[in-house]
């Protein structure tokens, strides 16, 4: 790929961005004066207003000034997603508490949803402050994916039944950056007021404003190009696709590319972001497999740790993420564990020269290991190696982990992969689908066929679950 198309020349920088000249080590010590800068300001607000780490504070006997740079957070314990879950009104800064915060401190701007406990979604509070820092993370976060004002972009992300963060940042992005925006408008039809359109239409859109760049959850993404396929439509001016929100290993990316090359595209970009609610925006790759780049690292301390003694494991290892807010004013989580096992490097990256941390290779779940017929599998190990039949006649698939007596906790596991394929395939696909899964758990899968056009859900417009445990259905 030429780096000249990924960065305009006349970019502007971020006050917080050193330039690109400037050396790892002058990058990080100003990253580290900003952040310990933004610590101080945020503990001081916490001991203050936010109910839990008041508590924690008070527990451990410590005050402020026990805080001084980011080192200094190991002396808080370690917050669970599920404490969060549990109580999201305590994470938040009560404005009440607090004397001089300015209007956009302490006015909320959006509430944005995450997954809950017991179904029910975890408000994520924002401000007016933290809309702007929103706004400043995806303005760098489109710059690193090389969007600019020459692109036409489609949000392809449903309009949900409660707002999520996805379409949040594929319609600040774009704006941000000076494109032109559609929206799909997709997603479960409301009584009343008609607002949403069916993927046929945001088919339609995309053919006749020819959007450059198709921006939503990976597995819809997908799901819209298979149907314009169908449809026999030109999707000839994209070249970008902006794949969120789920994994895309490189023969989803692979078989996205020859399907819009059939819909009339040049040469595909397919990028695959790392991002969840908490971290405000998806971290964004300046090359395919480059590594995620995290856009606006100064608002965040991360530590990565070996999940049973939280040890920092070295630079570039895997151990899972603890994530602090440094200068939020709505929702703010301390030593954060979100539960997502990453490698992170401070390295500068070899493709772009940009200096920002960047997360390599495809986090998982640190509570995603399961055991199956007693052996340990790694659903994202195993659904990567899934995706390779992608290219050879498998359309969609999806893995659910069930027990062959559904209420006898003691009866024997039952893993099935529901492949979406052709009559004409569904011979030769049983021995490879068996084959695969063999050869990454030593488990004998059961297979279900299902029509070409089967996985109805995706159609539907968020996540879709391609590993299901019914065993242990919680989410
Ligand atoms: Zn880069």
């Amino acid at each position: 790929m030429n780096m000249g198309t990924m960065r305009a020349p006349t970019e502007a920088r971020h006050a917080d961005e050193p330039p690109a000249t400037a050396g790892a080590a002058a990058y990080m010590e100003r990253l580290r004066v900003q952040r310990n800068t933004y610590l101080e300001r945020m503990v001081h607000l916490c001991a203050q207003a936010h109910p839990y780490a008041k508590q924690v504070l008070r527990d451990r006997g410590l005050t402020p000034d026990d805080f001084r740079t980011v080192d200094d957070i190991r002396k808080l314990p370690p917050m669970s997603k599920q404490d969060y879950m549990r109580d999201p009104e305590s994470f938040r800064l009560d404005p009440a508490r607090v004397t001089g915060l300015s209007l956009e401190e302490r006015t909320i701007a959006d509430i944005i949803y995450t997954a809950g406990s017991s179904g029910e979604p975890t408000p994520f509070y924002d401000t007016v402050h933290d809309r702007y820092a929103r706004i400043d993370l995806m303005a760098r976060a489109t710059r690193i994916a090389g969007i600019g004002p020459a692109d036409t972009i489609m949000n392809l992300f449903p309009l949900s039944v409660v707002p999520h963060q996805g379409f949040l940042s594929a319609t600040w992005g774009p704006m941000a950056a000076g494109s032109k925006l559609l929206s799909g408008l997709t997603g479960r039809a409301y009584a009343g007021f008609p607002v949403h359109r069916r993927m046929d239409e945001a088919i339609d859109l995309i053919e006749s404003q020819r959007a450059t760049v198709l921006w939503g959850i990976t597995s819809y993404v997908r799901r819209v190009i298979m149907r314009a396929e169908e449809l026999g439509r030109d999707f000839s001016a994209v070249r970008l696709v902006m794949a969120m929100g789920e994994p895309c290993p490189t023969a989803m990316r692979d078989d996205m590319r020859r399907r819009l090359m059939n819909l009339g595209s040049g040469e595909i970009t397919v990028n695959n972001g790392y991002g969840m609610t908490e971290l405000m925006g998806p971290s964004t790759e300046c090359r395919e497999n480059g590594g995620a780049h995290l856009p606006a690292p100064e608002q965040f301390y991360f530590e990565v740790v070996d999940p049973e003694t939280y040890a920092p494991v070295p630079d570039g290892a895997r151990g899972l993420l603890l994530l602090t807010h440094l200068n939020r004013r709505g929702t703010v989580l301390l030593r954060y564990v979100a539960g997502d096992v990453v490698a992170l490097t401070h390295a500068q990256c070899p493709h772009c020269g940009r200096h920002e941390p960047r997360f390599l290779g495809s986090p998982y779940r640190v509570d995603g290991l399961t055991k199956v017929k007693g052996t340990l599998v790694n659903p994202a190990v195993l659904l990567e190696r899934l995706s390779g039949l992608l290219s050879r006649g498998v359309r969609e698939y999806q893995v659910v982990i069930s027990r062959e007596n559904p209420r006898d906790p003691l009866a024997a596991d039952v893993l099935r992969v529901r492949a979406a394929c052709a009559a004409s395939e569904q011979a030769r696909l049983r021995q490879e689908i068996q084959a695969t899964v063999r050869a990454e758990t030593e488990i004998s899968p059961e297979i279900e066929f299902l029509p070409e056009d089967g996985f109805a859900e995706i159609a539907g417009g968020y996540k879709f679950k391609r590993f299901v445990d019914e065993r242990s259905d919680t989410d």
